[in-house]
Formats: C-alpha cells, sequence, structure tokens
C-alpha cells in the first residue's frame, strides 16, 4: 500500500498519494535545500516540486518520500 514516508498516511493508488504530497502533506520540509541530494532551490516551493517530481525517476528521492 502506497504510504507517505514524511506523514504515515496511506493510500489506494500511487496517484493519491502524489496528489497528497503536491497539495496537502505538512510534513515536507520548509527549506530551499533538498534534504535528499543536497540541491539549492530558489524557493521552499521549487525544492518541493524538485523533490516529488524526482520521485518519479530517481530511487534516493522516492524511498525519502513514499514506502509501497
Ligand atoms: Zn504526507
Ligand atoms: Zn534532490
Amino acid at each position: 500500500m502506497p504510504t507517505c514516508r514524511l506523514c504515515g498516511k496511506t493510500f489506494d493508488t500511487m496517484s493519491e498519494l502524489y496528489i497528497h504530497l503536491r497539495s496537502e502533506c505538512g510534513k515536507i520540509p520548509r527549506t530551499r535545500k533538498c534534504p535528499v541530494c543536497g540541491g539549492r532551490y530558489r524557493s521552499i516551493r521549487f525544492m518541493k516540486l524538485h523533490l516529488i517530481n524526482e520521485a518519479l525517476v530517481d530511487g534516493r528521492h522516492m524511498s525519502y518520500l513514499i514506502s509501497t
């Protein structure tokens, strides 16, 4: 079952989990620096987008956000 690693919520599908991460998960770090790869971004919003988009293609970012 797809689970948000940050807040522990579980979802029926991966796409619901992604919607949760994008719009409502309050546990995503409020920092401009990615906690996974150390990349720096112009704003917290950009860092959050990076983290979520990268989770689709990179295993390290994925396992930071998601457990299945
Ligand atoms: Zn969450
Ligand atoms: Zn990163």
